[in-house]
């Protein structure tokens, strides 16, 4: 079993969130993804999808002590889970969890199965069903980022304080102090059990049930029943080893003609520009 070295974690506090939408937009620039105002990442339509690997939802609650309904604003990403479903339906290994805690997709090694997909009991990773080489995508935790030391984009700008990054361990401590001693918060914190446990942790003053969260999911890993499936199901096993082998060939083969696509991009670009700069010295000269 792998060992985890210095397991990180961000507690979201949906009391503080304002649903400014700051952490969306630094998601998207950290991570190069398309902005696309008919996919908004805050408000009550706002969703995950391929290019919002973080989307802020409001809900209206109703408050026990007023007639008036509340908004509350809960971010969604990936949760990072301490024991992956998704990473333990990867045959290919293309999604991992690293010893920060992240769990990481490398597009390289994807062969495009979208078993992930169907495993993650969140509903979290997506597809890119409109390009002609589609990849799965997800929140990666800003792994590269956080890998110098630094905590995620979305952490980072967040006005409110609403999100902080640290060790999960500590995290945890906070979390429960806060929980047990503050009479505004509900007594529960989401992900400290859930499916095993998550990275991602939140405290609420709303019953998390009101504001989206799944609550059904139960305390054990999930990738046990991955296990257990297959192992009662060897003759699918080894068809679908056959199957993703094929898709693997299929997977490097695209890789090489985007690679070669994008080099002749390059090139084509770099001849243009060459062109150009010798009309203008001809220009010049005559
Ligand atoms: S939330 Fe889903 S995609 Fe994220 S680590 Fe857990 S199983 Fe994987
Ligand atoms: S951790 Fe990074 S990739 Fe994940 S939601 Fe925050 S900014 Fe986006
Ligand atoms: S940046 Fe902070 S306050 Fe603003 S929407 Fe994101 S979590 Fe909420």
């Amino acid at each position: 079993m792998k060992v985890i070295l210095i397991a990180k974690a961000v507690l979201v506090d949906i009391t503080k969130c304002i649903g400014c939408g700051s952490c969306s937009v630094a998601c998207k620039l950290w991570n190069d993804l398309e902005f696309d105002d008919s996919r908004p990442t805050v408000g009550v339509e706002a969703q995950l999808n391929d290019v919002n690997w973080t989307a802020v939802q409001r809900h209206d609650v109703q408050s026990k002590d007023s007639p008036q309904a509340l908004w509350r604003f809960v971010k969604q990403q990936c949760l990072h889970c301490l024991e992956p479903a998704c990473a333990s339906a990867c045959f290919s290994k293309a999604l991992q969890r690293n010893d920060s805690g992240a769990v990481v997709y490398y597009p390289d090694l994807c062969v495009g199965c979208r078993y992930c997909m169907i495993a993650c009991p969140f509903n979290i990773p997506k597809y890119e069903w409109k390009k002609t080489f589609p990849l799965v995508t997800k929140c990666q935790m800003c792994s590269t980022k956080t890998a110098s030391g630094e905590a995620p984009a979305c952490v980072s700008v967040c006005p409110t304080m609403a999100l902080k990054y640290g060790e999960r361990s500590a995290l945890l401590k906070e979390a429960r102090q806060l929980v047990n001693t503050n009479h505004l918060y509900i007594k529960e914190i989401y992900g400290e059990y859930e499916v095993g446990g998550t990275s991602w942790l939140y405290i609420s003053d709303v019953p998390f049930e009101q504001l989206g969260f799944k609550t059904d999911v139960g305390t054990k890993p999930l990738p046990s029943y991955t296990h257990n499936f297959l192992k009662y199901t060897p003759f699918l096993a080894i068809g679908w080893g056959m199957f993703l082998t094929g898709l693997s060939f299929y997977t490097k083969r695209r890789n090489k003609i985007t690679s070669q696509k994008q080099a002749d991009d390059d090139n084509k670009e770099t001849t243009s520009r060459k062109s150009e700069s010798t009309e203008e010295t001809n220009n010049e000269n005559l």
